[in-house]
């Protein structure tokens, strides 16, 4: 089982989740969305995805489940292969556009689809065709 270096899983999860599942939660997301967030980590340096341990807003970046005010069925956060991510020392058009000009990158080998006109980096890891772009 994969499980991060550089983010707890408290990060991923919201919070009654990790609470009713513990280490267990690991389980719920998908290995190379977390295999991709820990390259992000190493190549950009800090990035938050969920925050709500530490008294922040952030719970519903990575796993959403159906109490989010954000849950949408079909969308990759519900079945553990997306997350939101803000990063500390780049912009997120710096990351974006890395991304789509360096797709044969490992770092970003698993990454499917990215969304694009917003604020933070959504990334998923869906069955898909390599790079799906989309504007919220
Ligand atoms: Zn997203």
């Amino acid at each position: 089982m994969y499980q991060c270096q550089h983010f707890s899983l408290h990060e991923l999860l919201p919070r009654v989740v990790y609470q009713q599942r513990g280490e267990k939660g690991w389980a719920l997301l998908d290995e190379r969305l977390l295999v991709t967030l820990d390259r992000l980590r190493k190549r950009y340096g800090s990035i938050t995805v969920n925050n709500w341990l530490w008294g922040g807003e952030r719970e519903w970046s990575g796993l959403r489940t159906p109490d989010s005010p954000f849950y949408s069925r079909y969308s990759q956060h519900s079945f553990g292969r997306a997350a939101d991510c803000l990063f500390g020392a780049v912009t997120v058009d710096e990351v974006r556009e890395d991304i789509l000009t360096r797709l044969d990158e490992p770092v970003y080998q698993y990454i499917q689809s990215v969304e694009m006109g917003v604020s933070w980096l959504h990334f998923d890891v869906r069955n898909g065709c390599r790079v799906e772009t989309y504007w919220p």
